[in-house]
């Protein structure tokens, strides 16, 4: 059968990294979902070590390889359909799951849908996903670099991330145009607790961030629709010494969320 490429099917085929994949955390007593186990190079594994493993799968052909390793391994459901369709929170809490983490080798053109569903779940704690580098990048990124933006701010603030492992494109079959990196995502809440509004701090980022090339307070203006001066004296009741021409990359959360807690205070 031949890998369709409209559900971006490349299949892992070295068993290191797997191994590394699966070995990244501990399973025991964790609830496992899959995310596209294409002929399950991960599920069967996974199945072996988890409590339980719910795999999500669009293409029903794919059974045929699926179907064996799911007769060997009774804590182990194969969900055939469109993963975004799936509400996740109802899915855990029909089930009755606790402990549920993320283990995939996702499929790259819902990479975006994928990780919002993901990072709007709390119920899911953990999440070790093999991405594109260039969205790995960007989600490990430190202020002051060129590619630290919005979805930096925003996932940092929600997860301590790490990267497990770089992975060659060749590692895939067939392979495709960009290469790889698995990250491990924890979720936290340290920043979560010291956010006034949860709404209004992502609004303040993504307005940040707007236009790069901008600086913070040309950004913020165009947005809040206030002067620069205004914008200037609200960033300086948080930061006196705040510089005018500091641009959203060079600003971390701890700052993002002083500047927008403070926004309307008077
Ligand atoms: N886990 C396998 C591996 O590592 O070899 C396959 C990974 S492949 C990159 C992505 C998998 O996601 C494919 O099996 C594909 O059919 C499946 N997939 C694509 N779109 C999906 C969707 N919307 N919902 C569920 N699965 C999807």
């Amino acid at each position: 059968m031949r890998p369709k490429k409209r559900y971006g099917q490349n299949f892992l085929i070295n068993e290191t990294i797997v191994n590394k994949i699966i070995t990244s955390e501990n399973l025991e007593n964790k609830v496992v979902f899959e995310i596209g186990p294409g002929r399950g190079v991960l599920t069967q594994k996974l199945a072996r070590q988890a409590e339980q493993v719910f795999a999500f799968e669009i293409d029903y052909t794919l059974s045929l390889y699926l179907d064996p390793i799911k007769d060997k391994n009774a804590n182990l459901e194969i969900i055939y359909g469109d993963v975004l369709e799936v509400d996740f929170k109802k899915f855990i809490a029909n089930n009755n799951l606790n402990n549920v983490i993320c283990i995939a080798n996702i499929p790259y053109y819902i990479t975006g849908l994928l990780l919002k569903k993901l990072k709007e779940t709390k119920e899911i704690s953990t999440l070790i996903l093999m991405l594109q580098k260039e969205v790995a990048e960007r989600l490990t990124a430190e202020p002051g670099k060129r590619i630290y933006g919005s979805l930096s701010v925003m996932f940092n603030f929600y997860y301590d991330i790490i990267k497990v492992v770089d992975v060659k494109r060749t590692n895939f079959y067939p392979v495709p145009k960009v290469d790889s990196v698995v990250v491990k995502m924890v979720r936290k809440d340290d920043y979560l607790k010291k956010v006034n509004d949860l709404n209004f701090f992502q609004e303040f980022v993504e307005a940040a961030f707007k236009q790069k090339r901008k600086t913070l307070v040309n950004n913020l203006r165009a947005h809040f629709n206030l002067s620069s001066k205004e914008i200037l004296n609200r960033l300086a009741k948080m930061e006196p010494s705040f510089n005018p021409l500091e641009r959203a990359e060079n600003i971390s959360i701890k700052r993002f969320i002083s500047f927008s807690n403070g926004w309307n205070n008077d």
